[in-house]
Formats: structure tokens, C-alpha cells, sequence
């Protein structure tokens, strides 16, 4: 069965470090619908065009556009055997749009990283990624230096344009009215599952493997 897995939760959750993790021990595709957007963006191309200013601002792109593009990547034959969506579905429409594309293939699986709002700030804004390799440096605990070069391959550490202190919170205003309400949407079906994301990454990891296994129970495909 394939494992149909849908990433829910704020920005700086650590939904995109768990959805890699999870997709490469699988081996099966992350879906990163922001990722996507900023490859746009930087490749200059119309999708890029388009939605550069809007994710600068902390707004969402419009449903249409990504919808398109979610559509066009799970079709790739790569995406038969599951994914992992991250930063997507982000709307009510767009988790209508997702069960329609998937309709007569395995359930979703929905986890929910819960994080609150004041840990997630401080995430945000000391959230550093590498240039050279895209690898996110780890954040530093309270009061710590935030660190200048990547510890993997030494390449410089940046800040993602959207990632400062006004718009992080526009951002989470953002997710509060338009993706949160995707916790009820989802929340009667029994696959979804809540996991602790105010924790170590392996804890968290720890966390959705067991998540994972109690939802294929439930007929949520991908057993390990
Ligand atoms: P992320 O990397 O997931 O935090 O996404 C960065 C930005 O890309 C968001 O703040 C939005 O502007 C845009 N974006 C990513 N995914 C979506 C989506 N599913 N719907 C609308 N906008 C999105």
C-alpha cells in the first residue's frame, strides 16, 4: 500500500526536516509546495513570477495556481508508491482539491505537528539555510548565537526572505484562519493523528513513526 502522507502544521513546526526524513527512509517523493515556489522563483519562471511577491509578503499564492501544481507532481509515476506533502494542502479548497485528486487510491494519512506560537517566532527568526547545500542549520537554543556557516559543508547560511520577525507573524495570522481550520477537516478521520512537535527532531521522528503505525491499523497505507 502506498503511504499517502500529509505534513500538517505552522511554519518552523519542523514539518519540512520531518517530511525529508520520512520520504528518504521510505523512498518515496517529499512534496514541498514552498520549495517548489522558491525554485520558481529563482529560476524566474511565470510561476515564479507570480507568486514572488505574495510569499514575500507571508500571504498564500492563489488555490488555482497551486492546485495546478500539486496536481501536475503527483501524477509524475515517482508519486504512485506515496508521498510526503509539506506546506500543502493549506486551504479548505485545497484539501478538496487533494481528496479529489486522490479519489480511489489509499487514504490520506494526515499528521499534525502542534507547536505554539511563541516557540515558533523564536524558530523562525533564528531559522538559517545553507546556500550552497540547502540543508537547514540547526536552531539554536535560548540566547544562543545564531551560527554564520553550515555545519554539513561549511557553505554560507542565509535567511529566507520570509522569515523576519513581521512577516513570520503574518505568516502564522495566515495559517491561524486559513490552514487550521484543516485540523477539523481532517480531524474526524481515522487516519489523522496529532503529533508533539515542541520537541527534539528525533523525538518528533520518533513521535510520527508511531503515529504511522497505529494509522496503517486504520487502513492508512505504508506500513514500515
Ligand atoms: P513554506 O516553505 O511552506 O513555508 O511556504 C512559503 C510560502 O510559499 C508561503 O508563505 C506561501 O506564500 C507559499 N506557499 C507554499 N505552499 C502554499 C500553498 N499550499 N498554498 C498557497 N501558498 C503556498
Amino acid at each position: 500500500m502506498a503511504l499517502n502522507l500529509v505534513m500538517l502544521g505552522p511554519p518552523g513546526a519542523g514539518k519540512g526536516t520531518q517530511a525529508k526524513r520520512l520520504a528518504q527512509a521510505r523512498g518515496i517523493p517529499h512534496v514541498s509546495t514552498g520549495d517548489m515556489l522558491r525554485a520558481a522563483v529563482a529560476e524566474g519562471t511565470e510561476l515564479g513570477r507570480r507568486a514572488q511577491a505574495v510569499m514575500a509578503s507571508g500571504a498564500l499564492v492563489g488555490d488555482d495556481i497551486i492546485i495546478g501544481v500539486v496536481r501536475e507532481r503527483l501524477a509524475k509515476p515517482d508519486a504512485a508508491q506515496g508521498f510526503v506533502l509539506d506546506g500543502f494542502p493549506r486551504t479548505v479548497p485545497q484539501a478538496e482539491a487533494l481528496d479529489a485528486v486522490l479519489a480511489g487510491k489509499d487514504p490520506i494519512v494526515v499528521v499534525e505537528v502542534a507547536v505554539e506560537d511563541e516557540e515558533l517566532v523564536r524558530r523562525l527568526t533564528s531559522r538559517r539555510v545553507c546556500s550552497a547545500c540547502g540543508a537547514n542549520a540547526e536552531v539554536p537554543g535560548p540566547g544562543e548565537k545564531v551560527p554564520e556557516r553550515c555545519a554539513r559543508c561549511g557553505g554560507t547560511l542565509t535567511q529566507r526572505a520570509d522569515d523576519r520577525e513581521e512577516v513570520i507573524r503574518e505568516r502564522l495570522r495566515v495559517y491561524a484562519r486559513e490552514t487550521r481550520p484543516l485540523v477539523e477537516y481532517y480531524g474526524g478521520r481515522p487516519t489523522f493523528r496529532r503529533v508533539n512537535g515542541a520537541q527534539a527532531p528525533d523525538g518528533v521522528a520518533r513521535e510520527i513513526e508511531a503515529a504511522l503505525a497505529s494509522a496503517a491499523s486504520q487502513g492508512g497505507g505504508g506500513a514500515a
